[in-house]
């Protein structure tokens, strides 16, 4: 497997950390958890992104663009990361914002990741929920071309196959870190919505006949929907990078038993994740992805899922600045459970 020839800017710092919770894990009473400190990547605040963009902003860079269209939900970490990234590389900003909680509260609709938008320099456009988002991106596209630039669309959470590369290299980062501290890691578990990391990871995994196994707690689609989508694009990033034979579908495995009433949507298991980690940690996790991952993770660990001498690393895509954007879900915050 060779990354290396694939050009990539540096936006972030990397290696990240891996930590262990040793305070969530005694709360817990086991496993031996730790966490992967992608919410570290430096790039504006962070998150999962980041990876991503390096690949993406490179080949951006390479057909000499000058301008980036991207899209997400209103509190898209992947706009904010992609608005920072575009303004480090003198790129104009594009984003179009989909209308998905139909959340009329300023704090959502302005604050959190949508300050940062504007922070940057983006050109920020709404859209109604249940959009086709990538046809709405080729029409601001074809305008931006007619007015003499030259637009490079990046898909919506960065998840191609250029973008999942980021993922890759971070299976490998992991594997690495594993095997300089003698750590055996049985689990990695992490947020999934668009793919990209999920895809990345499992090619990476695989491609290295790695025994960890890969978790992805769902934030958006039903279980069937969610696997397929990380598994075909997981396959075309294996082709991609000209691995041989083929991504078995077994290896790629969701559970989006913990979405509640749907992207975006507060579950009363994810404002427990994000409080727990917050007071026993000093970790801030995010409403949308992490919080909704680490709701799981927590869920699973309760009903005995892993063995209790067993190491499982969470996955931390970042995402808190998205905090601010729910302030009435968290305040007055309840007493952790313990
Ligand atoms: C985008 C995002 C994810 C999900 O990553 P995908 O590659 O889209 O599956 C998880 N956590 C956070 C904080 C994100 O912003």
């Amino acid at each position: 497997m060779d990354i290396a020839r694939f050009p990539r800017i540096p936006l972030g710092h990397f290696p990240t950390p891996l930590e262990p919770m040793q305070n969530l894990s005694r709360v817990l009473g086991g496993p031996r958890l730790w966490i992967k400190r992608d919410d570290c990547t430096g790039l504006s605040t962070g998150g999962n992104k980041t990876r991503k963009l390096e690949f993406l902003m490179a080949e951006a860079l390479a057909l000499k663009a000058d301008v980036v269209i991207t899209q997400g939900a209103t509190q898209s970490n992947h706009a904010r990361q992609t608005a920072a990234a575009a303004a480090r590389l003198g790129m104009r900003c594009h984003i179009l914002l989909e209308d998905r909680t139909g959340s009329t509260d300023p704090s959502y609709t302005d604050n959190g990741n949508v300050l940062l938008d504007h922070m940057h320099g983006a050109v920020v456009e709404r859209r109604p929920g249940g959009s086709n988002m990538q046809a709405e991106m080729e029409v601001v596209a074809a305008k931006l071309v007619d007015a003499g630039q030259r637009p490079y669309v990046i898909p919506g959470g960065g998840s191609n196959p250029l973008g999942a590369i980021g993922y890759v290299n971070a299976a490998l980062e992991l594997v690495n870190q594993s095997a300089e501290r003698g750590l055996r890691i049985d689990h990695l578990v992490h947020a999934t919505g668009s793919a990209g990391t999920q895809a990345g990871l499992v090619v990476g995994l695989h491609a290295l006949n790695s025994p960890i196994r890969l978790l992805g707690i769902g934030v958006r689609a039903p279980r069937e929907k969610q696997e397929t989508m990380v598994h075909d694009l997981g396959r075309r990033t294996w082709d991609f990078l000209g691995l041989r034979h083929d991504l078995p579908r077994e290896v790629v495995v969701a559970n989006c038993d913990y979405v509640g009433g749907g992207y975006g949507v507060p579950t009363p298991g994810m404002v427990e994740a994000v409080t727990l980690l917050a007071r026993t940690e000093g970790l801030l996790l995010d409403p949308v992805y992490s919080g909704k991952g680490m709701a799981g993770l927590i869920d699973l660990v309760r009903k005995g899922h892993f063995k209790k001498d067993e190491n499982v690393v969470f996955l931390h895509t970042g995402g808190s600045v998205a905090l601010f954007g729910y302030p009435g879900t968290f305040g007055p915050v309840p007493e952790p459970a313990s």
